[in-house]
């Protein structure tokens, strides 16, 4: 059987860590033509030379989501390194520190809207018109549980992702007959550098060990969950398999959202 994204060209934003890293391994382990872009060079560079080691062709590219022509610099590198992009990730997104709504400052809010809603905006203007032109494509956004199971402490992060899964699903409904799907995943909390970001808001060890206890309890499955769990869905609504499905936001879990 062949590789599930040969020929495929994909870009995967926040590809340097934790669910983006992991989103990386798979899709370079299933043949695409891969650009790791993060706003954090030295890891992106790092991933993709570990990565491509075996000949898989990966390339890494520093970009700031949130910014207009990073974004099109981002989608241009990829253009001329292996074509035009037949799958977009947006998977970046930053982190509210656990603070009650009041005491969040107005350059943190803007942040989270920034990297977390505005880079699909800038996904639909330098992207999506040369998708169209290349006759479809597959956006997959990383959105978050947060969405649609909010918890206090944590309510700018959660209205920037319930933004994040309304607009995926509207971008679905507008370019369903030119052939791009869009979809996204919703984790609940996964172990990685965001997750402990945020958790420092609760205070020292021992505080943060229980939030994430409680974390825990409060997921069916009874954990929290690791990036590879979330990137095996993600990988699944990028590729052709997935070819009739497009404007669903997948919970990814652990059945938090039941
Ligand atoms: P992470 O902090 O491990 O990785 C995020 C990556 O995004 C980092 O490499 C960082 O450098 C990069 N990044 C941040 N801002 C950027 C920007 N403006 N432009 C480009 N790159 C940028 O985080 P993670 O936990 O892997 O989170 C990935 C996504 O998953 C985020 O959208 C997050 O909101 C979402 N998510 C995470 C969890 C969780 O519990 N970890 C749960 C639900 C949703």
């Amino acid at each position: 059987m062949g590789k599930r994204l040969s020929g495929k060209i994909a870009i995967v934003t926040g590809g340097a860590s934790g669910l983006g890293a992991a989103i990386s391994r798979r899709f370079a382990a299933e043949g695409a033509r891969l650009v790791i872009a993060d706003l954090d060079r030295s890891r992106a560079e790092s991933l993709a030379a570990e990565l491509g080691a075996d000949g898989s062709e990966v390339a890494a590219c520093p970009v700031d989501v949130s910014e207009g022509p990073s974004y099109e610099a981002m989608v241009s590198f990829a253009t001329a390194r292996y074509g035009i992009p037949n799958i977009i990730v947006n998977n970046a997104g930053v982190p509210q520190r656990y603070h009650v709504a009041h005491e969040v400052d107005e350059a943190s809010y803007d942040r989270l809207y920034d990297v977390n809603v505005k880079s699909l905006y800038w996904c639909a203007v330098h992207a999506i018109p040369a998708m169209i032109e290349n006759g479809g494509g597959a956006i997959v956004n990383t959105c978050s549980v947060s969405a649609t199971r909010p918890r206090p402490m944590n309510t700018w992060y959660a209205g920037s992702k319930a933004a994040a899964v309304v607009t995926t699903k509207a971008l679905a409904l507008e370019y369903a007959r030119q052939n791009i799907r869009v979809c996204g995943v919703n984790p609940g909390p996964v172990d990685t550098p965001l997750l402990a970001d945020a958790l420092s808001g609760f205070g020292g060890a021992n505080e943060q060990a229980i939030a994430r206890g409680k974390m825990a309890e409060g997921i069916p499955l009874g954990r929290i969950a690791q990036p590879e769990e979330i990137a095996n869905v993600v990988l699944f609504l990028a590729s052709d398999e997935a070819s009739f499905v497009t404007g669903v936001v997948v919970e990814v879990d652990g059945g938090r959202a039941i």
